[in-house]
């Protein structure tokens, strides 16, 4: 059998998906379930496709531990939409909620938010010389007569984490769409759950949102009906035609998943790349992380190249020698600078190590 060309891929998003998946989509292409058509190819109403979407739904519940008063929704518009969803939905009457702000993501919720109501600031990045890390829990200052509190457990682009789950008797929204099922987490501690699926789920086009029963029905008035969750819900997230093609590769991806022996087994791998990526560059005087131990993302690592932030050329040739190894896409967002490994669930353990090996020749030839 010939070996099929694939390059170590860390793309921050959309990001690479396991090969398995790819191959079984592929098998799969033209005659789907031996009907003599893709699944892309037929409603979304047929029992076969219903078959699949409950098939992918019962998986990631086993996969996740979902709680039963939880429901599970398959939508569309991404991550963002749901920057006004969870608002339109959850404000209730007295129309505020904390945010706690560490980064990029955390903030455009807010901002987007605040057109619908007040925003409390919970918390914030500790960003000073000598540290960068979330806040601590008894740094936040949650206001417990808001309807929730929102917060990003990992923030793709500068790579900073939390390694909790805030407390408090307001319901949890978390914004999880680089980290969801890459470790385990206890649904229970969070009244809503959504995520984008290019990362670490599937293909764009489909967002999950996990929500917990009693959240369904306080919809502000002027909230649109397709972002209604209560009407999604009652739906099985079918009030429009739902992303058929990604939520069937999703379903792939969970069946996946619980063939690597589910979410504890690749949490265990996914520490291992980051423990490898983090202690190589600790201890290389030319590569730098400087985001504290506990605040440093197991998806998302960002590094520099040591005094040499303001060096582009030297930047360029990092990537240009990388590209010419096939290790992909590790350009930091523009907006962070330097660089980025997004080590995402479908991202080996092999990946990971040819990207050392890469690190440490590149360093050596300076
Ligand atoms: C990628 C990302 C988003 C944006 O997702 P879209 O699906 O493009 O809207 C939001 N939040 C986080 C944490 C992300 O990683």
């Amino acid at each position: 059998m010939t070996q099929i060309f694939r390059a170590d891929n860390f793309s921050a998003g959309p990001a690479g998906l396991p090969l398995a998946v790819l191959e079984k989509a592929q098998a799969e292409l033209l005659n789907w379930q031996n009907m003599g058509t893709s699944v892309m190819e037929i409603s979304h109403r047929s029992p076969e496709f219903i078959a699949l979407a409950e098939t992918a739904e019962a998986n990631l519940r086993e996969l996740m531990a979902i709680p039963e008063n939880y429901k599970v929704l398959f939508l569309q518009g991404g991550a963002r939409l749901q920057f006004s969803a969870v608002p339109l939905n959850l404000f209730g009457k007295n129309a505020k909620a904390n945010y706690i702000d560490t980064g990029a993501w955390s903030n455009g919720a807010i901002e987007e938010a605040k057109r619908y109501g007040t925003v409390h600031l919970a918390g914030s990045l500790i960003d000073s010389a000598d540290e960068i890390r979330v806040p601590n829990q008894n740094e936040l200052n949650i206001d417990e007569t808001a309807s929730y509190l929102h917060y990003c457990p990992n923030e793709t682009i500068s790579g900073v984490a939390f390694d909790y789950v805030p407390n408090t008797d307001i319901p949890v929204v978390a914004d999880m769409s680089s980290c969801i099922l890459s470790e385990q987490i206890d649904v229970s501690k969070f009244g809503l759950i959504y995520a984008g699926a290019q990362k670490n789920i599937g293909p764009a086009g489909l967002t999950l949102v996990i929500v917990r029963d009693d959240l369904l029905n306080q919809a502000l008035p002027h909230c649109p009906s397709i972002m209604n969750y209560h009407n999604q819900a009652t739906k099985d997230s079918m009030l429009n035609t739902p992303p058929t093609y990604s939520w069937y590769l999703a379903g792939l991806v969970f069946e996946w998943l619980k063939e690597q022996g589910g979410v504890a087994a690749i949490q265990a791998i996914n520490q291992q790349k980051a423990d490898l990526l983090y202690d190589y560059i600790d201890s290389s005087d030319f590569y730098q992380n400087n985001i504290a131990k506990t605040s440093r993302s197991k998806m998302n690592v960002s590094f520099s190249l040591v005094n040499n932030q303001a060096d582009d050329a030297l930047n360029e040739a990092f990537l240009t020698q990388a590209k010419a190894r096939n290790l992909l896409f590790l350009k930091g967002h523009r907006s962070v600078g330097g660089m980025r490994a997004s080590i995402y669930n479908a991202v080996s353990l092999e990946s990971v190590q040819r990207l050392l090996e890469f690190m440490e020749v590149f360093k050596n030839n300076q």
